[in-house]
């Protein structure tokens, strides 16, 4: 079945309603590690508040996290909600293994090719493919196909229909419709992966999307009620 629209008119169409968009956290492969446990539950908001009170009390480089107390850096995460603690300890872990293991610079370590960068980064706490992707696109080493993870559901819903149940499958099919349809360019897959992510927390929610009030709604396959993807036999996970 041919589709009723494209990944670039899509994008097009996000950016005339939302205009464009910027990242509101540090892209620094390092800053963005330790920016990403300042926050729990992880929220860019949550994140925003547990990062400005650390650098305030304590600084963000290797050797400050290691030489602060972990009841001083407790104190500074607990802005940006639960576990401070558990936090603090995953901070040293941080500062700790780019200091020893990559000579305190994790952005020229990650100069190799994209899946051992994304192995490497995958060994840092909290880190999966998500977070992989989105460290290496937006601290400019390579221009993957990185997918918000507020978002998968987006890309999936506007082009095949209902999205499936399980994560992987909606990240992997997201990504390689970026990955087909998109400049591979970090510009450009900055620019979808910011527009997407602004489109699944606003409107285009996992659960309840607000269909009525959004701009794609036209040429979206969700709306237009093709289902696919979710059968009795539902996939787990
Ligand atoms: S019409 Fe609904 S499902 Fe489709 S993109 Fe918009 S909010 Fe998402």
């Amino acid at each position: 079945m041919g589709r009723a629209t494209t990944v670039s008119d899509v994008l097009s169409r996000l950016e005339k309603h939302y205009g464009p968009q910027a990242p509101s956290w540090p892209t620094d492969p390092y800053e963005f590690l330790v920016w990403w446990h300042c926050g729990y539950p992880a929220s860019d908001a949550a994140c925003a508040k547990g990062w400005e009170r650390l650098n305030q009390a304590v600084g963000t480089a290797p050797e400050r996290l290691l030489k602060a107390s972990p009841a001083k850096l407790a104190a500074a995460l607990k802005a940006g909600g639960m576990v401070p603690e558990l936090r603090a300890e995953r901070l040293k872990e941080i500062a700790r293994r780019v200091q020893d293991e990559l000579a305190g610079d994790l952005r020229a370590a990650l100069a190799v090719p994209v899946a051992q960068a994304r192995r490497l980064l995958k060994k840092f706490p909290g880190i999966a493919d998500p977070g992989a992707d989105r460290i290496l696109l937006f601290g400019g080493v390579t221009p993957v196909a990185a997918v918000p993870s507020n978002g998968t559901q987006v890309l999936v819903r506007i082009l095949f229909g209902q999205e499936r149940e399980n994560y992987g499958v909606n990240y992997r099919q997201a990504q390689e419709s970026i990955e087909a349809e998109t400049p591979r360019t970090l510009e450009a897959r900055q620019r979808a992966y910011l527009l997407l992510k602004r489109h699944g927390q606003d409107i285009c929610k996992r659960a309840k999307p607000r269909c009525e009030q959004c701009p794609v709604n036209q040429s979206c396959a969700y709306f237009a009620g093709h289902r696919r993807g979710v059968t009795p036999r539902r996939q787990s996970g």
